[in-house]
């Protein structure tokens, strides 16, 4: 590994679980000059490289300009990595088990030879990201605790860290829908689904080691999901200052109270509304406070009680989509 000065690659990273508002967030802080929306980078491996899933530019992965140009500086050409070899190190060292391992600082080589040489690939992978991107920022919103933690242990990175929460109740109920993906293929594909309980507990595993991130002194701050979209602007302000990477008000000039712009972008995985361009309404996605059965709603608010109260959630919400 390359000694660079310490904190050069600056990589601003979305984390918590799915169905959060990840995707949106990293689009909107996407915006911001010089900071740079790539979408869960810790799915470059399964979707990008193997499944070949549309870039958020609609070309097919493979296809993509930007990704092609991070490929041949990072390793040469995409067909240069040991696919095979790469996925079994993201499946050993980039899942929730794995946790304890990447908690420490940067492993012993002899000791570790495996997370040493996964960590060389990583910092070819956001090396070659900041140079083809030219951003000063680069944001992540690959979600997982793990591979935030692996994106710190790289040589020379300024990790800041985003924990997006949003209340259990939206979060299973929307795991629980059927959501249509890879929108620019003709055939109907849908994302993966959960029941009530299985979210629960997943929201639960997620945000709580989300948060030991912040116990091990990583720059760290929390967001709701239902406060950025009921005031976009002036959270975005905070939670960019509260990282410690203010921003001047007109690098804003993107976003007002209630709608945003967004730009054509380059993300791996995530939401359908990477897709999205143009101006887009901003409004909170309440429909669980309608349409989700009492029994799932009394079934996740026992699960999740504890922490629902820690995010400053009501247990009981009337219906309706008022507050
Ligand atoms: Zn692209």
């Amino acid at each position: 590994m390359s000694a660079k000065a310490a904190g050069d690659l600056r990589v601003l990273y979305i984390g918590g679980w799915g169905r959060s508002g990840s995707t949106l967030l990293d689009r909107m802080v996407g915006q911001v000059p010089g900071f740079f929306s790539l979408g869960e980078v810790r799915e470059i491996w399964q979707s990008g490289l193997t499944e070949n899933r549309p870039c958020g530019c609609g070309a097919p992965f493979r296809d993509c300009v930007f990704w092609t140009a991070v490929g041949q500086e990072a390793f040469g050409g995409w067909d240069r990595v040991d696919l095979d070899d790469v996925l079994k190190m993201w499946r050993r060292f980039d899942r929730p088990w794995a946790l304890p391992r990447v908690l420490r600082r940067r492993p012993h080589p002899e000791r570790s030879p495996g997370l040493t040489r996964y960590l060389g690939i990583l910092e070819r992978l956001y090396r070659s990201l900041a140079n083809v991107s030219g951003a000063t920022v680069l944001v992540d919103s690959s979600k997982l605790p793990t591979h935030a933690l692996l994106v710190r242990l790289l040589p020379g990175a300024d990790l800041r860290l985003i924990h997006l929460v949003r209340d259990s109740r939206g979060v299973a109920f929307s795991w629980e829908k059927l959501v249509r993906d890879r929108v620019t293929q003709p055939e109907a594909v849908y994302m993966e689904t959960y029941g009530p309980v299985g979210a629960s507990a997943r929201w639960l595993l997620y945000n709580e080691a989300t948060g030991l991130t912040r116990r091990i002194g990583v720059p760290y701050t929390l967001l709701r999901y239902e406060d950025l979209v009921a005031r976009p602007r002036e959270e975005l302000t905070r939670v960019l200052a509260q990282t410690g990477w203010p921003v001047d008000p007109s690098a804003l000039s993107f976003v007002t109270d209630t709608e945003v712009f967004l730009t054509p972008n380059h993300t791996v995985d995530g939401n359908p509304i990477r897709f999205s361009e143009g101006g887009m309404r901003i409004r909170r996605d309440d429909e669980w406070r309608r349409k989700m059965s009492p029994s799932d709603r009394r079934w996740v608010t026992a699960i999740t009680f504890p922490r629902l109260v820690g995010y400053g959630y009501p247990v009981v919400v009337r219906g309706g989509g008022s507050r």
